[in-house]
């Protein structure tokens, strides 16, 4: 209770301010709905992720084990506590389940909670949660396939249009975030790409399209004030993880997107605060020595 009434006091002063009207008991009943919830829809977006690149229908066939094809019983079909329930064990073969069935499910679940506790109880935290699903969705297929799936994030610029009615998020800074990012991604994408072909006369892009296109697109949802460390905080997350992979592989071609989409989450969560708090902190006073200077002088 102590840990959500200090989340609570967090989302107050980082401008999450109508956290502290809402009650201990409300706490109680709405986390576990927006958790289940999620979990749900997280369920749904495992067959996303594993059928969509296989080119496989969505609805159509009912799921079934991968190892020995026996369809899968509904009970269990209960997101995460199936898995935890069969010991991650197909219950016919008894072969290994991946656990990352109950991690998709259980990070989108945790990814709307993230979007209740910063938006709160609003009509735009809807339109988040759909974000941050279609994200994990685009994040995971790129992990595997190296390739994002173009209409998911199309999908992502036709939210622009509910979050247009219920954000504050003026026109002006959407056209701004549309090619904010994404012109120097795409610049970054051909000059490396004429480097590259020079060098070693492959057809490569150090950025590739896709990603190009989810930061145009997510530049248009969430405006450019929250693209700037969206941006930032993907290319220091994949720099990161980029050096480690590589160090413990071998191996440095590695998909940009899961990073980007972390970023876009962060951004779109924070990415107002850590502008307006970068801005108090250096630029403000940048012009205000600037503008004493300048009485000085
Ligand atoms: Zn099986």
């Amino acid at each position: 209770m102590y840990q959500m009434f200090s989340l609570a006091a967090f989302a107050a002063q980082t401008g999450w301010k109508e956290w502290k009207y809402y009650s201990p008991s409300f706490f109680l009943m709405a986390v576990p709905i927006i958790f289940l919830y999620g979990i749900c829809i997280g369920s749904f977006l495992n067959v996303v992720i594993i059928r969509l690149p296989r080119g496989e229908s969505l609805i159509k066939r009912s799921s079934h084990c991968m190892t020995c094809g026996a369809k899968i019983r509904i009970i269990d079909l209960i997101p995460v506590f199936s898995w935890l329930f069969l010991h991650g064990k197909c219950h016919s073969c008894g072969e290994k389940i991946s656990p990352r069935y109950p991690i998709v499910e259980a990070l989108n679940g945790f990814l709307y909670l993230a979007c209740f506790a910063a938006f709160g109880m609003k009509a735009i935290t809807f339109v988040m949660c759909i974000f941050a699903s279609l994200l994990v969705c685009i994040a995971f297929i790129d992990w595997d396939t190296m390739d994002m799936y173009i209409p998911m994030l199309l999908m992502i610029a036709v939210l622009a249009i509910p979050s247009h009615f219920l954000a504050h998020i003026h026109l002006k800074d959407r056209i701004i975030g549309l090619f904010i990012i994404s012109v120097p991604f795409f610049l970054i994408g051909e000059i490396s790409r004429a480097f590259i072909k020079k060098k070693t006369g492959e057809n490569i892009r150090g950025i590739e399209l896709g990603d190009t296109i989810l930061m145009a697109c997510a530049g248009v949802f969430l405006g450019w004030k929250a693209m700037i460390p969206a941006a930032i905080i993907g290319l220091l997350l994949a720099a990161i993880f980029g050096l480690l992979y590589k160090k413990f592989t071998g191996d440095s071609k590695m998909a940009f997107g899961p990073f980007l989409c972390a970023g876009l989450l962060l951004g779109a969560m924070f990415g107002d605060e850590i502008t307006k708090w970068y801005y108090m902190h250096f630029l403000q006073d940048l012009f205000v020595t600037s503008s004493i200077s300048m009485i000085r002088f």
